[in-house]
């Protein structure tokens, strides 16, 4: 397909996509250009609408078109508990998944020297401000229960115990390796109603 300059950029640029491959790139381009043009162009505006609107809540740090998120607006939500999570998907899980009704912090990560993500990327100085105003009374450990999800949950709670907050951990029925956003319904909703108070081991 080198003759076509513009199918090949076509498949490249599908490649961005999370276990997207060369074949299957291929696959979804000629399945546009042959049944579904349409679909394709509705593809192009959504995306570029989502990625040029879609920006971050400036107290949660989750998606929202918005300066402040909903759940961050909503006065209904217990202000005293501060749920930290790596991801907007986490954010998802939980809220379709349990009946948490605090307010949440997404890192957008989590802490990995190895890949240059540090304190500053995960955006620690602006949670600590958070901390300092004083309305936060639990802190909710809700980093994935991988080894750097465990380090980041670590110096979260250090960060905590200094401004004499307390600190839990989502309970262990989630497995180690296990990523919040794949958790199924019951699984979360314990993990999340079983937390404890996170120990130094
Ligand atoms: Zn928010």
């Amino acid at each position: 397909m080198s003759n076509i300059p513009l199918l090949q950029q076509l498949i490249e640029a599908l490649k961005c996509l999370p276990g997207v491959g060369n074949k299957t790139a291929q696959r979804m381009a000629f399945h546009m250009l042959q049944r579904d043009r349409q679909g394709g162009l509705v593809l192009a505006d959504r995306l570029h609408e989502a990625i040029t609107k879609i920006g971050h809540c400036s107290l949660c740090r989750t998606f929202t078109e918005h300066e402040v998120c909903r759940i961050c607006t909503n006065s209904n939500r217990n202000r005293e508990q501060l749920c930290v999570v790596e991801s907007p998907a986490d954010v998802m899980a939980i809220e379709g998944n349990t009946d948490y009704r605090g307010l949440y912090y997404v890192l957008m990560g989590r802490l990995s020297p190895l890949d240059g993500i540090g304190p500053e990327e995960l955006g620690l100085s602006k949670f600590e401000a958070r901390l300092n105003e004083g309305e936060v009374k639990e802190l909710i450990l809700a980093t994935n229960a991988t080894v750097e999800g465990e380090v980041t949950a670590h110096v979260l709670a250090e960060m905590a115990r200094k401004k004499a907050i307390k600190s839990t951990r989502i309970a262990q029925g989630v497995p180690m390796g296990g990523e919040l956003e794949y958790l199924d319904r019951s699984t979360l909703s314990h993990a999340l109603a079983g937390r404890r108070e996170y120990a130094e081991e």
